[in-house]
């Protein structure tokens, strides 16, 4: 009797120490499960962050040709970055006057245009009639300022007016040029200049065709034709 007796207290006891065994093993294991789960989380982490990294530095394994060719890396990024699917086109920029002027020093107005469109933009100055690119031209395309690349005029409202310089009857909108008073002469015009840059572009008259009556008599030296895409 007391054997049996003795024997199931042992069981019992043997049980209870299973128990608290296993209960103790749960909680040990617990905190390892949790710094695992946050190990697995950083480790998830890890390659997303570093993903988003290459694609912006462009490293050289993203294209071979760059890791070959030394010289053609800082020709190649430009290239990549304006083919990201979602960029604005540059051209984008010079479709309407935002309010951001361009001012430049007279140094620099000096280096980037010839000495005709300096004197023609920057001094106010008109070229000769018939000698100007544009004055005898019927590409479809584009007219936009020589000093800021700003969108003047379309071909589609260009005109032969006879006069000798390039001729539209409207503008291409409105906000981007600025209507002046020019005392120079005898007689008053109005002087167009472009509202981005401040660059002379040339004069109004009232004695344009329909639609509007009025003839935009710009200089070439003050225009760069663009061909429509
Ligand atoms: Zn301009």
């Amino acid at each position: 009797m007391k054997i049996r007796i003795f024997s199931i207290a042992v069981a019992l006891i043997s049980v209870a120490a299973i128990v608290v065994a296993i209960s103790r093993s749960d909680i040990a294991t617990e905190p390892i499960r949790s710094d695992q789960r946050a190990a697995q989380a950083a480790s998830t982490k890890e390659p997303a962050n570093g993903a988003v990294k290459t694609n912006l530095v462009v490293e050289p394994k993203i294209d071979p040709t760059i890791a070959a060719g030394q010289k053609t890396v800082v020709g190649k990024i430009p290239d990549r970055l304006e083919a990201v699917p979602g960029d604005r086109p540059e051209s984008d920029s010079n479709e309407k006057f935002t309010g951001e002027r361009i001012v430049r020093s007279e140094a620099e107005w000096r280096r980037i245009l010839t000495p005709q469109q300096f004197e023609i933009l920057r001094n106010k100055g008109t070229e000769e009639p018939f000698t100007g690119e544009y004055n005898d031209f019927k590409k479809v395309g584009t007219y936009h300022c020589a000093g800021c690349e700003l969108k003047l005029f379309r071909s589609k409202d260009k005109y032969d007016s006879g006069t000798g310089w390039p001729s539209f009857f409207r503008v291409y909108a409105e906000q981007n040029i600025e209507k002046l008073v020019d005392n120079s002469l005898s007689e008053v015009r109005t002087e167009v200049v472009c509202s981005r840059c401040g660059s002379h572009l040339g004069h109004i008259f009232d004695d344009g065709p329909e639609p509007t009556g009025l003839r935009y008599c710009i200089n070439s030296a003050a225009l760069k034709f663009r061909v429509a895409n």
